[in-house]
């Protein structure tokens, strides 16, 4: 049998990536799994996006955001595995076995669920071949601006996040174009706004039925798309396409008929604010689980992360105080300090 690791965090998202770093400080055998090939959660939808309201944290990118808090969860090394989908809890006496979608097992003293609000995946372009130029010019979110300055740029959809990256790409693009299946964007009136004055041509009745390759067949040169109403086609050179039609939710994971554990719906357990739930030894912390005076924002994931691994130590070890020591005086971080100072004061040569 594999060896039996203290916790096990299902959700490499903000609340799964603290919770690792806190897991360690406190001592405990820790291993992560995520579905996704990227840690970050629901980060990785905003890279590009700044963020203001973390406490004490100047404005941030989010995958600026997500770099740190890989880097901080590792710091206890942590076994985290990617690419690792968890469908199944069962309990085994003391025990939980965590089963995988590929078929593999999991062994934990206490898993602390940290799956946000299910497995959320971008609704995909469905014309036939679509997916093969997703390694090139076809985009379901908006990675780094760089790769945008002076293009000319396609984006289907007609909500809010496609508007607004329409607003924040029209001053570096060489131009922006906005097609949308409906005869009214859905956006707010002011977003759209925005983007007229910046510009942007709105072309609402379109949708996109045909993307045509260059001469090497590895990216998208032309686009067609057709009047919904008119049927009309025509055909348009493209340097990117954008593709922003929402994103599908997936309830993440099935517990064995003898865990119990009560659920707000199909996407969130009720529980405690020290993340505990009805279940003996399953913890939760982030937007996964739900009580009164939830903060559903990054802070509050922070917040649910120390509550949660604070209540895994006590339920382990009893005797064990309530609350990790504060980093400021913790021996643990005695040599990482060291070698942080040292750093920062080492002569220039
Ligand atoms: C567009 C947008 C903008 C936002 N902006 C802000 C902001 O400015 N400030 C702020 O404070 N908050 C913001 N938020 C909210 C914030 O992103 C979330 O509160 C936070 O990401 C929740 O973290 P989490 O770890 O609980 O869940 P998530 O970030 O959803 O992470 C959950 C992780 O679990 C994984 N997972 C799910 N099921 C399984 C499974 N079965 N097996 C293995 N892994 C699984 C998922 O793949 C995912 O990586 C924003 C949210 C969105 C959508």
């Amino acid at each position: 049998m594999q060896h039996v690791y203290d916790v096990t965090i299902i959700g490499g998202g903000p609340a799964g990536l603290y919770s690792a770093f806190y897991s360690g400080l406190r001592g405990l055998k820790t291993k992560l799994l995520e579905s996704q090939p990227q840690l970050g959660g629901k980060v990785l939808l905003y890279p590009e996006k700044l963020i203001w309201d973390i406490g004490g944290h100047p404005p941030v990118l989010g995958e600026q955001f997500v770099k740190q808090l890989i880097e901080q969860a590792k710091t206890f090394d942590p076994t985290i595995l990617t690419g690792t989908k968890v469908d199944l809890i069962e309990r085994h006496n003391d025990i939980f076995v965590i089963h995988t979608a590929a078929g593999e097992k999991h062994y934990s003293k206490t898993v602390l669920l940290a799956v946000g609000g299910g497995i959320i995946s971008p609704q995909k372009l469905t014309l036939e071949g679509a997916e093969k130029y997703e390694m090139s010019n076809l985009h379901y979110t908006v990675q780094s601006y760089k790769r945008f300055v002076d293009k000319d740029i396609i984006i289907s959809g007609g909500g809010n996040a496609a508007i607004d990256w329409a607003v924040e790409l029209s001053p570096i693009a060489k131009s922006v174009t906005i097609v949308y299946r409906k005869e009214n964007l859905s956006a707010h009136e002011a977003t759209v706004q925005e983007a007229l004055d910046a510009g942007v041509r709105i072309e609402c009745n379109t949708t996109i039925t045909k993307l045509s390759a260059n001469i090497d067949k590895t990216a998208i040169q032309l686009v067609t798309c057709e009047n919904t109403i008119t049927k009309q086609s025509y055909t348009r050179q493209i340097d990117e396409v954008i593709v922003s039609h929402g994103y599908s939710r997936e309830a993440s994971l099935a517990f064995d008929e003898a865990i119990a554990i009560p659920k707000k719906d199909d996407y969130y357990v009720e529980g405690k604010a020290t993340g505990e739930t009805a279940q003996p030894g399953i913890f939760a912390a982030g937007d996964i689980l739900s009580f009164d005076g939830k903060i559903n924002l990054l802070l509050g994931t922070f917040q649910d992360a120390a509550n949660a691994v604070n209540s895994i130590k006590t339920y382990l070890e009893p005797t064990a105080y309530r609350h990790g020591m504060v980093s400021s005086h913790n021996e643990l971080f005695k040599e990482k300090n060291r070698s942080i100072i040292e750093k920062q004061f080492a002569p220039a040569h």
